[in-house]
This record gives structure tokens, sequence and C-alpha cells, in this order.
């Protein structure tokens, strides 16, 4: 019998029980205590950019991804923009990133003036494949004085962000080795994916960079919030002083010594993100154990498979993704239809980057994969507290 809509819906249905109310793709769950340093905060006065909570939740941030150093932003795009700048990734330069991401990550190479280049994704990760990337690289780019440079367009190819789709891990090892062997920098778009990890690595502690985001989709939030993350110590202040306006630090005058950025986290936000970190574990456990039963439910159903962790690497599982057998624009329109009509939040993945108008004009490889996941990917309910079903 064909895969039907109907038995898509009846599956989810089984693994996440009946609700009364319209179920999100991810809510944030707040049971800790959010309320306690929140409130602190407002009592105190220390609200805006000056307060304890930022530095602490820098801190424990920083000690979680097992980094030297965390710097806390107002979200996970600035610390993208940031990650980019700070990496070296100069105006008419060329980026390498996935077309399978959110806008964001086209967006902050933008902001710099560069020029996003979309590489194909793998189909076991999601994420960059790092052997097409080579082989792409060895026909269309040359090496001159430590650079890799576009034969094609004549553009410097500077830099790699890889992203961790969903929360599943890029195969990191094979594509540094890449970065290595064409002096390309790495910064990790580890938006999704805190709490993933890779060979025991963290997401966002392999590259140069990594950042972070906490908006109120991710496992963890602070209402609005990102972070830069890394090993290198003067990056890391370099990350503070361009996010705080480059403002030289003095008792009363205002002295910038470059253009800087207000992409400083507040005070407020951090103290929900301290309350948010100390239960990550917890999060993360929660939403495994749901995508456990998701994989369980649907190895029953043929013609579809929910999308699994590869072996090395352990997702945070942030959105449970189904996979149909064939692409297939006809059955994912219907499912989401169906789902979204009975309360389940469901949808497709991002439309692929290279094909929005504002980009459809940059180089990029063959995407054919890309362009056949686009009408396979279904995300699905993944909250962490939906594991009550039965
Ligand atoms: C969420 C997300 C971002 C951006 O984070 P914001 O905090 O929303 O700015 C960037 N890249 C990816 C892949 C994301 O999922």
């Amino acid at each position: 019998m064909n895969l039907t809509s109907h038995q898509i819906l009846k599956t989810i249905k089984r693994v996440i029980g009946d609700h009364e109310s319209f179920v999100p793709l991810h809510e944030p769950t707040f049971g800790g205590n959010e309320w306690i340093y929140v409130k602190e905060c407002i009592d105190e006065g220390w609200v805006s950019s000056v307060g304890s909570y930022v530095d602490r939740f820098e801190r424990e941030l920083a000690e979680y991804i097992g980094v030297k150093h965390a710097v806390a932003v107002v979200n996970g795009t600035a610390a993208l923009h940031i990650s980019l700048l700070l990496a070296g990734v100069k105006s008419k330069e060329e980026v390498l990133i996935p077309s399978i991401s959110f806008v964001a990550t086209a967006n902050a190479v933008t902001y710099c003036g560069a020029v996003p280049h979309f590489i194909e994704v793998s189909t076991e990760t999601l994420g960059i494949d790092p052997n097409l990337l080579e082989q792409y690289l060895n026909d269309i780019s040359y090496r001159k004085d430590g650079q890799t440079i576009n034969r094609i367009t004549g553009r410097i190819i500077r830099a790699v962000v890889p992203m961790h789709t969903f929360g599943h891990p890029v195969d990191m090892e094979p594509l540094l080795e890449v970065c290595q062997r064409y002096g390309l920098v790495c910064i990790e778009d580890a938006a999704e994916s805190l709490g993933s990890t890779y060979k025991n690595q963290h997401a966002g502690s392999m590259g140069l960079l990594g950042a972070i985001s906490f908006n109120g989709n991710k496992v963890t939030t602070t209402g609005g919030g990102g972070a830069i993350v890394t090993n290198n110590t003067e990056i890391a202040r370099k990350a503070k002083h361009l996010t705080t306006t480059a403002k030289l630090p003095h008792k009363w005058a205002f002295i910038h010594d470059e253009v800087g950025y207000n992409y400083r986290m507040p005070n407020l936000n951090a103290a929900l993100g301290c309350a948010q970190l100390e239960q990550i574990d917890t999060f993360v456990n929660k939403k495994r154990a749901l995508y456990k039963k998701y994989v369980q439910e649907f190895k029953s159903v043929e013609g579809v498979l929910l999308f699994e962790e590869k072996t090395g690497v352990r997702s945070n599982c942030w959105l449970n993704a189904l996979i149909l057998d064939q692409p297939n624009k006809l059955l994912l329109d219907e499912v989401l239809e169906l789902t979204n009509s009975n309360g389940l939040m469901t949808r497709p993945v991002w439309t692929p980057l290279h094909l929005l108008p504002m980009y459809q004009d940059m180089p990029s490889m063959p995407l054919m994969r890309t362009e056949q996941l686009q009408y396979q990917i279904i995300n699905i309910p993944s909250s962490p507290s939906l594991t009550g079903g039965r």
C-alpha cells in the first residue's frame, strides 16, 4: 500500500498522544529558576547590558560547551555576523555555506559585504558533504599565496560555515581536513545544536568560532539571544569589544576606536538563560526520548523514515524530521495540510537558500540532493514536554 498522509498523522499521534490545544513544533519549557532570576534583575535594576547574569551566563555556557570563551549577544544572527568578521571575512570574498539552512546563515555573510556560495549536503547528516565539497573545490579553485581563489569568479574563498541541521552534527573531521588543505576558516553555525556532540566534542567548539542561538524556538532560550564561542582568547576579546560599540573602557569618556555594533545581550535575557542552562540536560534527554519513540513508531510505516543520528554523534534532537523515501511535493503538501488542520504543527524544510530571490544569482555547486530534499523533509512536533504519549 502507498504511504498516505493519514498514516503519518496517525503515527505522530501514537507517539505524542491526544492534545486539547494546538501542538507547536517546539515550545520553550520554563520549569526552573527563570522567574526568580528575572525578578532579581528587575528588583535590583540591572536589566540592561550591565549586570552579573551576563558574565555568569557566558561563563556557564563556555563551561558547558567546553570552550574557553563565550560572548553573549542579542541573537544568533548577530553572533554569526560578528564571527564572520572576526574570522577575517571581507567585502567581495566568498563564504561556502549549505543551501539547506535558515536564511540567517546567508544574510550574515551578506552583512559582511561577502558573497554566499552554496554547497551540497550529505543525506547522512543533512549538513555540508565534505567529500563533494573537496571534489568541487578541486574543480573550481586554484591556490595562490596560501589562498583559495574561485577560478570562475576570481574571488577569494575565505571561509566555510557548516550548519548542524536540526541538531544533527556535520561530519566535522573530514570537513576540517578540507579546510586545512584549502586554507579556509571554519565557523560553525551551531544555532540549533546546543547540546549536540560530534565524537564527544560539542557543536560550536570545533571551528575557529561557533555561533549559538537562544531564540524562543531553540533548545534553550533567553527570549531572544545568541552567543559567540571560541577557544581563541584574542578573538573573544575582540568579539566583546566589537559587540559593545567598540567603546574603550573609561570612567566617563565615550571613546570608540572603530565602527562597532550594539549587539550585547541584556542582563534580563541572560538571567533567563542561566535558569534555562541549569535544565539543558533534562531538555535534551526528554527530546532524545521523544526522538527514539518516533524512530520506533515510524519503522513500520513504509515510504518514510524518521531522520536518525549517525554513529559517533549525539544529537540534541532539536527538530525531528520525517524523510519521504522519494521527493513527492503532492504528498508533502497533503501531510502539511492534514497535520496542521488537525492541531499538529508540521512544516517543510526551509526553502533552499539558492532559490530565494536575493540569492538565486549567487555562485553554487550542483544542488540536486538539496532540491530533492525540499520535497522530502517534514519537521514534526518536538517539544521536550511531549514525552507524555503512550
Ligand atoms: C535560529 C537560527 C539562526 C539565527 O538565530 P536567531 O537567534 O534567530 O537570530 C541562524 N542559523 C540557524 C541555522 C538557525 O536555525
